[in-house]
Order: structure tokens, then sequence, then C-alpha cells
């Protein structure tokens, strides 16, 4: 590294820690804590803290493209140029032959903002296509629709600021002790220094998180909507609503309210699980705060109602009035660095940029003269799990994966495997060869990673950070803004004729100019010079914005917020039967990132927990003859895994747990969770439903 110290951001969760790299002592580089980072004070976690290993280990990057002639024939190394002309030919003749919507691109939280631009730029713009989604489709797509129904915007309305002025915080479907540590940490400490703050946890299982809460309600998993009622009840009934800003800055409290006093808190204990005192503690501890935020991820959003969760529990803060003011707000927690920065460009297959809207078209029209292209299709593009439904059927036949390994990651890998062994072409971008999806590529391309490149990213609070190239990329890897310019280069499009990424950035921020998320004035250099800034920065001196609707404004047509009534108030899962009398519900470890192609390689990250374990009741246990350290066989309808039990009292009878991480990394792929997860999405927001699969579970006998 030539700069003896950089500054940059940690590229795993969205809490987005500050880092400072220095040169080590081996020709490598090592990290710590950036002591004045406004997020993270100089702390790190277990994550954070290695993250040096991923840099200074090379051994398992992909140092040049390989190209396949046909499927029968081995990869063999090739030239940047052939292999773009390769994948420029082959996409013109796929196109030509079948339409612009039988390609498509799968990308990644992971990618910096410039980078998820251009990428929008190029398929939506050039190729034509809306068949451009993202691995965050997987973790906030549903909270990005639960906003924009609630306050006309997906706008995250808090930072973490507000974390150390609230009194009274609901951590619902996540577990931020393990998946965002350092923003808990930030809470033990507020609660160290103030003990009467309450923490409330709504999960199935104990987790860390869980240990720390005053009022732990160990929901059945899939209720959460009729738990959110019953305390609007309570609320309602008691007193604890703040009346003025219902009747001046809602709409639909009456249809909320006859909804949540239909319902009885004994019908609500009986499906959730929970005893009608604790609904009524939790709700009285919501009722009296002073400052309530409501803190929400994965376990909410990764369901066939996820919408309709995000909005229900979003109604508590309206029916409270805790919005807007300092220490109070729904805040929900991104899992991937950048997947709000994915958002602001648009990269999803709904989505256009700032924010426009696909089906809009004036919007269409605005992004299409921006870019210079006569017109944006206004089809929607197919989302994640579409996208491979679609390479199976043959309806798409080639698809360019960047950054992520949906092989692992999506739920009923096996339709995936079959999906990309169907595909006519696939390109895999990334970093290593640890991603399993990188076997089925007929051109792999090598990327360079984290410290290797720069670019910005927005974390959980809307914070953009400018994160500096340090050191080169080995081999003949490039950044993924070049491959894409080269890339749309070969195709002859106008409009890549960049030289740098900030210039790709400078067109990115002209965009936003006059939008909600006006960041026009924020250029590299103040990014350099002065740090992060939260979104809108919309004047060369503005400092950012922590706070949104301060002033009550919320981005509806009336400027009103909206309390949603849900279409469903059940679960739509498929329910337990006699066959697969277990809820799996799968979730994430504290020393693993995804499907472990970083964190799996630094050995100390593996000590924690070495391999897939399956959390299961005593009383289950017992009941299905399993003793602990036993291997054990999950089946669900789609698939099976085979992983040793880890009894533990801590996950509620009737409800099992595994980590989502594991791919092939063992002699076959039978640690692999989402062999077994269901295929079923949210209608609205198409997240998948990982939370809710029913398996079997029966001790291994060997044949
Ligand atoms: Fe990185 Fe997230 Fe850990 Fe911070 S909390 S160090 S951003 S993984």
């Amino acid at each position: 590294m030539q700069n003896s110290e950089i500054k940059t951001t940690c590229s795993y969760c969205g809490v987005g820690c500050g880092i400072i790299v220095t040169n080590d002592s081996k020709n490598g580089v090592e990290v710590k804590g950036d002591v004045n980072h406004p997020v993270n004070r100089g702390m790190l976690c277990s994550k954070g803290m290695n993250l040096h290993y991923v840099v200074n280990d090379t051994s398992d990057r992909i140092l040049y493209p390989e190209m396949r002639w046909s499927k029968s024939h081995p990869k063999e190394r090739v030239s940047w140029d052939d292999a773009l002309e390769r994948a420029a030919a082959v996409f013109s003749s796929i196109i030509k032959k079948h339409g612009p919507d039988s390609v498509g691109f799968y990308v990644s939280g992971q990618c910096l903002t410039e980078e998820y631009y251009l990428i929008n730029k190029l398929v939506k713009g050039f190729l034509k296509t809306n068949n451009v989604d993202t691995n965050s489709r997987l973790c906030m797509s549903s909270a990005v629709v639960g906003y924009k129904k609630t306050f006309g915007e997906d706008i995250v309305p808090i930072a973490y600021d507000d974390i150390e002025l609230a009194d009274t915080f609901l951590i619902t479907g996540a577990n931020p002790a393990w998946c965002h540590p350092i923003l808990f940490r930030r809470l033990e400490q507020h609660k160290e220094k103030n003990p009467k703050t309450k923490i409330i946890v709504i999960d199935p299982r104990r987790t860390d998180s869980a240990a720390l809460a005053d009022l732990h309600l160990q929901i059945i998993p899939g209720t959460d909507i009729i738990l959110y009622h019953a305390i609007g009840k309570r609320l309602i009934e008691k007193g604890y609503i703040d009346n003025d800003f219902i009747k001046n800055h809602t709409e639909n409290f009456n249809l909320y309210k006859d909804l949540v006093l239909s319902s009885s808190f004994e019908k609500a204990s009986k499906l959730c699980g929970v005893s009608v005192n604790d609904i009524k503690l939790a709700a009285d501890m919501i009722g009296k705060a002073k400052g309530f935020i409501s803190l929400w991820a994965m376990g909410l959003n990764q369901s066939a109602i996820g919408v309709d969760k995000n909005t229900a529990l979003l109604n508590l803060s309206l029916v409270t009035g805790q919005v807007g003011k300092p220490g109070s707000g729904p805040f929900s927690l991104t899992g991937q660095p950048n997947a709000m920065g994915g958002r602001e460009v648009g990269g999803m297959a709904n989505l256009l940029a700032v924010h426009k809207e696909l089906n809009n078209p004036m919007h269409r029209k605005e992004v299409a003269d921006f870019w210079g292209v006569n017109e944006i299709s206004e089809k929607p593009g197919l989302t994640a799990t579409e996208m491979f439904d679609a390479l199976e059927s043959g309806k798409m036949k080639a698809i360019w994966i960047i950054c992520t390994n949906p092989l692992v990651s999506l739920p009923d890998s096996r339709r995936v495997e079959k999906a990309l062994q169907n595909a006519k072409f696939v390109v895999v971008q990334d970093i290593s060869h640890n991603a399993d999806t990188s076997k089925f590529a007929d051109l792999l391309l090598p990327a360079a990673g984290w410290l290797e490149k720069e670019g910005t990213m927005t974390n959980s609070e809307r914070r953009i950070s400018y994160l500096p190239k340090g050191v080169n990329a080995p081999g003949e890897a490039l950044s993924d803004v070049e491959i894409l310019i080269r890339f749309a280069q070969k195709m002859n499009f106008n409009g890549f004729n960049f030289n740098t990424t900030e210039e790709v950035y400078k067109e990115y921020c002209m965009m936003t100019k006059d939008t909600k998320m006006d960041i026009s004035f924020l250029n590299y250099n103040r990014l350099k010079n002065e740090g992060t800034f939260q979104w809108p920065v919309p004047d060369y001196g503005h400092p950012g914005t922590p706070r949104l609707f301060t002033d009550k404004k919320f981005y509806t047509p009336s400027q009103k917020a909206i309390f949603n009534i849900p279409t469903a108030i059940e679960n739509t899962s498929e329910q337990p039967n006699s066959q697969y009398p277990f809820i799996l519900t799968t979730g994430r470890i504290r020393d693993q990132w995804h499907t472990m192609t970083k964190t799996g390689k630094v050995s100390r990250l593996m000590t924690h927990i070495p391999s897939p374990m399956l959390e299961i009741n005593p009383i289950d246990a017992f009941k299905s003859g399993i003793n602990a350290g036993d291997i054990v066989v999950v089946t669900s309808k789609n698939g099976t895994v085979r992983v040793k039990a880890k009894i533990t009292d801590s996950i509620r009878e009737g409800v099992v747990f595994l980590p989502m991480h594991w791919g092939k990394q063992l002699e076959n792929d039978l640690n692999r969770t989402n062999n077994l997860t269901n295929t079923l999405v949210d209608p609205t927001s198409k997240e998948p439903d990982f939370k809710f699969t029913t398996v079997s579970i029966e001790k291994y006998v060997k044949a």
C-alpha cells in the first residue's frame, strides 16, 4: 500500500463501520476501528477485525478471465479482450434471436454504488430489459415496499445517533448482537449508562440479542402481525396514542383502530404462543416510551407476508406518534454494506434510479432522457427467484452474475442448480473461486475486491462513505466499473465513455438533483476530506440529514403517513403437518458472512461455530430420539440436509434453526441449508419466505 494509512468502510454488514488500514510488517495490510468514525467510534466486530486476512490471502483469487467454448469443454485462460468480445457476441446474438428479456443480470448488495448505477444503466437503458435484480431482494425488499406504502417513499427516517436518545426499543425479526454487532454494542452501552432503557425482543429463538432484553416474546414463527395488532389494541385501549399526530399527520386510523380493537388478546396469545400479560407488558413499555425505536431485519422481511408484517410494525410508530422526533422512529436494518446504495440507484427489477418508479411513464421518460436513450421498457424485470425460474424453463437464456453466490443463497438450491445447468450462457464476475456458482460459469471474470478499487457505499442510516483504493488487485483482476465499461464499449453503446469511477459517481449525483435524495453537491472531495454524509445533502455546505420527517410531512400525495391494513394477517406459508411437523427457520451466525466465500477462509472466524448445526428444542429431540451431537437428516418437500443436532432450550418447541451460510465446502452438498427452503415469495416484494419451511427430522442411520 502506497499510503501509510487509509480510511475506509467495512465491506460486510449494513452498519457501515469506519476502518483504518495500515501496512503490516509482512507486506500486507492490517485493520483497526476508526475512533473518529461516527458509526463505530473505534469498535469493530469479529468480522470487521479480520477483514485484512481477506485482502492479504490471495490464494483463492480468480487471476485472469477463463472461458469455455462449449459446455463440454473445460474453461481455459483468455485475454480480457477475448472474454468481453465473446460476452458481447453471445449477449447480442441471444437478444437478436430471443429478445432483450432473454438475458438478465443478478447482482449484489456488496456492489459499490457506482457499479450498481452502471449495471442499471447498461441493462435498463441499453440492453432494453429490466431483468436486473440483486441479492438484496432476499433481505430487504419487503421493507422497501413497507416504507413506500406507509411514508410514500423508500426512506429510513432515523440515524444511529437516535439510539442514544431513545428509551424503548422493539427488536423484532432481527438478531443484531450477531448480525449487526456494532450497532448492538451501541445499544448495550446505552442501556449500561441508562439502566431504565427498555428492550423488547420478539424472536422464536432466545438469541444473544434476547439475552439483553427486559422482555422476550418467544413468538411462534409467522404470527408477527397478530402480535403487533394485539399490541396496537392495548395502546389504543390504554390511551397510549398520539391523537394530535394521528389526526393531523396520518390517514386510515379509523380502519386500523376498528381492525385491532376487534382482535382478542386471548386469541393472539394462543396463536402467537406468548402470554396475554407479556403482550400487554410490551404494549405498556412502548406506550410509556418517550423515544421509541423499532429495529428489524430479515426475520420480518423474509416472509410470504413480509410487506404486511412491515406495515403492521410501522403502524405502531404511527399510532404512538413516534416518527420525526429525536430518539424515535422505525429503523429497518440492511444486511449488506451497500443494500441501501442499490436501492438509491434503482438496483432492482421494478425500480429506477433515484427512487423513480418503473411503472410511472413520466419517470421512465426522465431516466431515458437523462441516459440519452429512446425509452426504458415498461415491462417489470424478473426478480431474483423469477430469473432462475426463467432460466430453468428456458425463457431466459443468459445470466450475468456479479458478486453473489445464488447456488447457496437462493431458496431451493436444486432448482437453482437446474437453472444454471439449463442456461445457455452464464457469466460469473467475482473475486474468488470459492463461490459454488462459479462452477457453472461459461465465462469467469476476475474482479477487484475491497480495498482494491474505489467507490461509495450507503449504510443502513443513509450514510454515504467513500472507499479508496489502497492495494492493487491480484493478477489481471479489474474493478467492476472497468469491466462493465469495457463490456458496454464492446457492445458499441454510447454513454459509457467514463475514464474514472469518479466520473460515474458524478453522473449519478447529477441524476439526484432536486430529488428527495439529492446528493448533487456531495462530491468525492467532500467525502475524502470531510468524511461521511447522510443524504440528502442538497447544498455545498450542507452537513447532511440525520433525521427525516421532522416537519411531519410525508411523501404521500396528502403528505400524511398511512395506516395500512394487511391483506393477510395469518401466515400464508404451508403449515406443519404429519409428514413435515417442524417449522424450519434459517438465519446467520456471528462470525460468518453470507455464503462464507470470504469469512470461510479466515481460520479464526471458523472457530466460533466450525460446522452447521440444527438447533432443536430438548422436548422435540427427546420425542424424535435425538441426542446431542447426533447426525440428523432434515427433509422438506424440496430436499435434504444432513447436519449435527444441537439440543437447546433457546429455541421454542416445534421450531428448528439452521444457519444459511454453508454450501458445498464439505464432502458433499448435504450441509446446504437452502436445499430445504420453500419457493414462496411475498406477492408484492417478491422476497423469499426463508423463515418458514416445514420439515421432518430423523436421526441419521448409516446404510
Ligand atoms: Fe463490519 Fe458490520 Fe462488524 Fe461493523 S458491525 S465491523 S460493518 S461487520
